[in-house]
């Protein structure tokens, strides 16, 4: 099922190639929705207001799905401008949980177990989303110390998204966030320029730094939707967490940046002259 048009798929994984022993995650990360059962539009919440055809409880499916789990909109996604549809990335844990985790059953097939199949789509989806950044972390740090504790919870990450279901249920999941904010939290620190690190405030809702240098800032956890950051200079901005719903992208050349996700260029406003990081790709709707 392929609900998104993503220009550049192949070139993703560029900025990453050199992590050659995480080549295997780094292909799990990578949304595959023709191997999924359309999880992500039966399992979530949804709010018309954020860009959804309609209000939707979670575990109900979206009045667009079709039998075979394509959307039959999904050619009018953004004409009809559902930004929600169109931002979503579950980092590949659609596919995992219906390829791997429920192998010979689905949500449909088996009705009695969809609650548990969409509760360990919600947790590998955060787990996979943590891995995302933990790789993104590798690659970034020098110190040897911070490596190996990446290296360990990546190690960790992929024990559990390999458990059976049942025991995908029982994990811990706060205990292992604390460790991974903590080492990103570290990676940070390092990757801050010294005069934004300690005081950056959080809130920059529709602010307009158009062609600022930006350069080394700390964004992580930012409230940026709408904001104006066309043109800006932004080479090592941490945008871990950031709120870039809306926020204008067009002319930027954000190959430096940090810590962006799919699902952050998907919710922002790009053009054709925007520069993405190579492990990201266009989203179609921009064009
Ligand atoms: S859960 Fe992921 S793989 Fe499945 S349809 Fe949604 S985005 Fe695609
Ligand atoms: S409109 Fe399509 S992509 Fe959006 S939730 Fe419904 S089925 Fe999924």
């Amino acid at each position: 099922m392929m609900r998104r048009d993503l220009l550049g798929q192949d070139m993703r994984w560029d900025r990453m190639k050199n992590n050659s022993k995480y080549t295997d995650l780094e292909a799990a990360l990578r949304i595959d929705c023709e191997k999924c059962s359309g999880l992500c539009c039966v399992a979530l919440y949804c709010m018309k207001t954020d860009g959804f055809p309609d209000n939707k409880q979670a575990g109900v499916p979206c009045k667009h799905l079709r039998a075979d789990f394509c959307c039959d909109i999904h050619g009018q996604l953004a004409k009809k401008k559902m930004r929600g549809c169109l931002a979503y990335d579950c980092f590949g844990a659609g596919q995992k949980v219906s390829q791997s985790s429920y192998a010979n059953e689905n949500w449909k097939t088996n009705p009695e177990k969809a609650n548990e199949i969409f509760q360990v789509f919600m947790i590998v989806f955060q787990l996979h989303q943590m891995a995302w950044y933990l790789l993104e972390a590798s690659s970034l740090v020098t110190d040897k110390r911070i490596s190996a504790e990446i290296e360990a919870l990546i190690a960790e990450n992929n024990q559990m998204t390999a458990l059976a279901p049942a025991e995908i249920l029982q994990i811990d999941l706060t205990n292992y966030q604390t460790g991974v904010n903590q080492v990103l939290k570290k990676v940070s620190n390092q990757l801050a320029a010294d005069s934004f690190d300690k005081s950056e405030r959080k809130d920059y809702f529709g602010k307009n730094f158009k062609r600022a240098n930006l350069n080394g800032r700390n964004f992580s956890m930012a409230l940026m939707i709408a904001a104006n950051l066309e043109g800006c200079s932004l080479t090592g901005t941490n945008f871990l967490g950031a709120d870039l719903r809306d926020a204008n992208i067009k002319n930027t050349d954000l190959r430096g940046s940090v810590f962006l996700t799919q699902m952050q260029i998907n919710a922002a406003r790009g053009n054709a002259k925007t520069k993405l990081p190579s492990n990201l790709c266009r989203p179609g709707s921009w064009d």
